[in-house]
């Protein structure tokens, strides 16, 4: 997530973009309902265009699709080879549409375009091109069983596969749901969230491009209520995967289990613990510390929301801290300097500006921000909270947004017990010279990612999931194929 510096003279304009249908079946086409909704743009609160409102019907719809895609015609009986051939071949059609993308990703999202290029592009594609290396490397084993059989296990697809994406990263959840998914050799409908489904639209028209066979994807935009509900609890659909909010993760699996037991993963929230000891190195930890928490307008599922500082260096590295985030540039992400977009919509900038009241009224100390930025979009000033306490909601609660909390500790089994201390268990780092307190820490957290000296470093290779109610099972890496794979054991008699 580097590399920006060369972005620095990019100032670009929001593309213009047509209204959207549904891509179905590999056919483009109205919903059944003839409804639509609008996207609207975060910098501006203006609709972008309106784009085909999928429910119940078109999901069924899309699965049938997805059905024949999985029993018949070339996907079952292409080669794993041939399917990592064509993965590759998509992550090209991205790279070469990287401008397009990314601009399309920033009018949709808000992010400011240097991100959208410099992170969300690259870690896409190369998420993709990831799991085309994998697509011929998906194998059982055999077993040495008592008596006379030959015993051995296959790994198959699960099947027709569910996905439902939220809106912070829209490219990047496609590719870790697509990339193992495709790899495995499942069908996909993929339901992109309502705030954001312009870029998985363009990419569903890149697989037809790439030469997927119709059917293996399909993207249906709509509400979550509705074409979310459908696809969850569809009888046709082998498994769900889900990244959103907890609650919604309850209602996912609660129709999957009512349905037909599909199976499900879960990428939930977070209320990482981000800890800076007093031998850190203080400039990197603050980086880290501001990074982690502001970065994507602090819409991250791992945001670094509770910032432990040992007491000894609090003072300092809070002044440090507050400095960087009063000189953060806030405005139109099309803009070649901008650090902060707008956030995503205007439901999402009310719950934040609602937990910045909370925070004041719990008693934190309110050292800068905690205010709207100009009339037009959701931006929100870089607000630093001081002297929060573990009970306060603002300590508790996912706030997504850019809101960061300091509190104060002293020891390292205090620090231990009070990061646990949270039904969440996501992500958490530790800041310190002293490698044994680094390991200790990494040990005791309890979360699917511990950094030491880092914070949101990611590669298609590792895994990434939660503990906890963060979330069930681990996407990337050669874990997430678990996700989309069924273990078949096979006896032959050899008597
Ligand atoms: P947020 O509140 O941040 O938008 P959500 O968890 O509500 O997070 O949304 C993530 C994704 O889940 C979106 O694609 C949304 O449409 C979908 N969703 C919301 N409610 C449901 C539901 N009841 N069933 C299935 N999907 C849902």
């Amino acid at each position: 997530m580097a590399t920006k510096t060369a972005e620095k003279s990019r100032t670009s304009r929001p593309p213009e973009v047509k209204d959207q249908p549904l891509f179905i079946g590999g056919k483009w086409q109205d919903s059944v309902s003839g409804k639509t909704f609008a996207t609207v743009n975060p910098a501006t609160g203006k609709t972008i265009c309106q784009v085909a409102e999928g429910d119940k019907a078109d999901i069924d719809l899309a699965v049938k699709a997805a059905r024949k895609a999985f029993e018949a015609g070339p996907w079952p009986k292409m080669s794993a080879s041939e399917r990592g051939r064509l993965l590759h071949k998509l992550a090209d059609l991205i790279e070469q549409h990287t401008d397009e993308l990314a601009a399309l990703e920033s009018l949709d999202n808000g992010k400011p375009l240097v991100d959208s290029r410099t992170a969300d592009l690259p870690l896409t594609i190369k998420c993709y091109r990831y799991y085309a290396g994998w697509t011929d490397k998906i194998h059982g084993k055999t077993i040495p069983v008592e008596g006379d059989f030959f015993c051995y296990t296959r790994h198959e697809p699960v099947g027709v596969v569910g996905q439902i994406i939220p809106w912070n990263f829209p490219l990047l959840m496609q590719a870790w749901k697509w990339g193992p998914a495709l790899a495995a050799g499942c069908t996909i409908v993929l339901k992109p969230a309502e705030q954001t489904p312009l870029t998985a639209l363009r990419v569903a028209a890149l697989a037809q491009e790439a030469g997927f066979p119709d059917g293996v994807v399909s993207v249906v935009p709509g509400f979550g209520p509705t074409a979310g509900a459908a696809l969850s609890g569809h009888l046709d659909v082998d498994k769900v995967a889900f990244t959103g909010e907890y609650t919604t993760g309850q209602l996912i699996m609660e129709a999957a289990a009512k349905s037909n037991l599909k199976r499900v993963s879960l990428e939930l929230g977070g209320k990482s613990p981000n800890i800076v000891f007093a031998d850190a190195d203080l400039d990197a930890a603050v980086e880290g510390a501001y990074f982690g928490l502001f970065f994507n307008q602090g819409q991250c599922c791992c945001a670094g929301s509770r910032l432990f500082v040992e007491d000894k260096v609090h003072d300092q590295l809070v002044e440090k801290l507050v400095k960087k985030a009063k000189a953060r540039k806030v405005g139109d992400p099309f803009q070649a300097d901008t650090e902060q977009g707008p956030q995503v919509s205007q439901e999402q900038f009310d719950k934040v500006m609602g937990f910045i009241e909370v925070g004041k009224k719990e008693g934190a100390k309110l050292l800068t921000g905690g205010n709207r930025i100009g009339k037009e979009g959701y931006f929100i000033e870089p607000t630093v909270f001081d002297n929060v306490t573990d009970e306060m909601r603002i300590a508790k609660e996912e706030i997504f947004g850019p809101v960061m909390n300091v509190l104060k500790f002293k020891d390292l089994n205090e620090v231990v017990r009070r990061s646990n201390q949270t039904f969440y268990g996501l992500a958490a780092a530790v800041w310190t010279r002293d490698i044994n307190k680094a390991h200790r820490l990494a040990n005791g957290l309890r979360a699917g990612t511990v950094w030491v000296n880092c914070y949101d470093v990611f590669d298609a290779a590792a895994p990434f999931g939660g503990y906890k109610m963060s979330g069930q099972g681990r996407e990337l890496g050669e874990y997430a194929l678990e996700l989309y794979t069924e273990v078949k054991t096979v006896y032959v008699a050899l008597g």
